[in-house]
């Protein structure tokens, strides 16, 4: 796999889970455990997720992962 700038930006402070998707960009799931307060954010693509509880945002930080193919370069 070839890696991009993206495949391991800094670690944010609310950082929870870290997937990669297929370029090996990561797709972040921030916030918090509790209540509909995290949300995912695709370094790869720059798409962001509104709150939603933790498994949900688990569930579709996961499947966006499994099917993205971005690695911008670009993207902060
Ligand atoms: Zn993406």
């Amino acid at each position: 796999m070839k890696l991009s700038p993206n495949s391991n930006p800094p670690e944010p402070d609310n950082l929870l889970i870290r997937f990669h998707n297929q370029t090996g960009a990561a797709v972040d799931v921030t916030g918090s455990e509790h209540g509909h307060s995290s949300r995912w954010h695709c370094h790869g693509c720059g798409d962001l997720s509104g709150y939603h509880s933790l498994s949900f945002t688990r569930d579709e930080a996961n499947g966006h992962a499994t099917t993205c193919r971005a690695s911008h370069h670009r993207l902060g």
